[in-house]
């Protein structure tokens, strides 16, 4: 279960910050002007690109993010192998937070809201 799993120290979460989880990877961001943090669901067959030119690296993520508190723009691009393991990321406008940071803010909105 994921939460056995020890957290991501902040390397790890520079050079792999996507979570497997069953046919998904999730990844967690936080807008470089705003604050706001976004959960991005990736679909294992859906969501990737297939880059058929490149045998390393056949799997690519290019997705751009708006919230819904600024216009900041948040472009994800990464490249994965054959068995979608990370091969290269880069994020521009925003920067990568933990499952746990993501989790923690969500539920002190939800207690600010009560
Ligand atoms: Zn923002």
């Amino acid at each position: 279960m994921w939460f056995f799993k020890k957290k991501k120290s902040n390397q790890e979460l520079q050079n792999n910050p996507f979570y497997k989880e069953g046919n998904l990877l999730v990844v967690y961001l936080k807008c470089d002007r705003c604050g706001e943090n976004f959960r991005s669901h990736l679909r294992i067959g859906y969501d990737f690109i297939n880059d058929y030119d490149n045998a390393a690296t056949p799997y690519k993520i290019d997705k751009i993010y708006v919230g819904s508190k600024c216009p900041n723009k948040i472009h994800l691009l990464a490249s994965f192998s054959a068995s979608y393991k990370v091969k290269s990321v880069s994020l521009d406008g925003g920067k990568f937070i933990t499952k746990e940071e993501y989790e923690q803010k969500a539920q002190e909105k939800k207690e600010e809201e009560k």
